[in-house]
């Protein structure tokens, strides 16, 4: 059963519910009493740092550099 993060905006604590996914969007209520909660983002999403960025690129080319191509013809 997913876990859903909520934060209660009448006293600002943060509280989390175990739940069915056809009551995800269901008003939570706080441990408080407080029934002004809203649904945090699945924890699930925001993790750190991910490999995005792309890789340079390998087997050159056609590359500015002056000399050995690289290859197989200088060896
Ligand atoms: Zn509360």
């Amino acid at each position: 059963m997913p876990r859903y993060d909520f934060r209660c905006r009448s006293c600002g604590a943060t509280f989390e519910l175990r739940r069915p996914m056809a009551q995800a969007n269901d008003p939570a209520l706080c441990p408080q009493g407080h029934e002004d909660t809203v649904k945090l983002l699945s924890t699930v999403a925001v993790t750190g740092a991910a490999t995005g960025r792309p890789a340079p690129a390998a087997g050159g080319g056609s590359g500015g550099g002056g000399g050995c191509c690289g290859g197989g013809c200088c060896g």
